[in-house]
């Protein structure tokens, strides 16, 4: 079973033990998992923050 982590800073979720993005702290207690195919048009992105496509985390502890 692979756990997926999600990064404190900006939110991406990947498997490694460090954000691929931006090199920051991720964590194992996530919740919300969004799927971020074209960031200009999803609002939900926009209100994130989000300017990159790629897998998000909803909620980062
Ligand atoms: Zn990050």
């Amino acid at each position: 079973m692979i756990s997926l982590k999600a990064c404190k800073n900006c939110r991406t979720i990947t498997e490694a033990n460090k954000c691929p993005r931006c090199g920051g702290e991720v964590s194992r207690e996530w919740q919300g998992y969004l799927v971020v195919i074209d960031p200009e048009r999803s609002e939900i992105a926009r209100k994130m923050g989000i300017h990159a496509a790629g897998r998000y985390a909803l909620r980062v502890k």
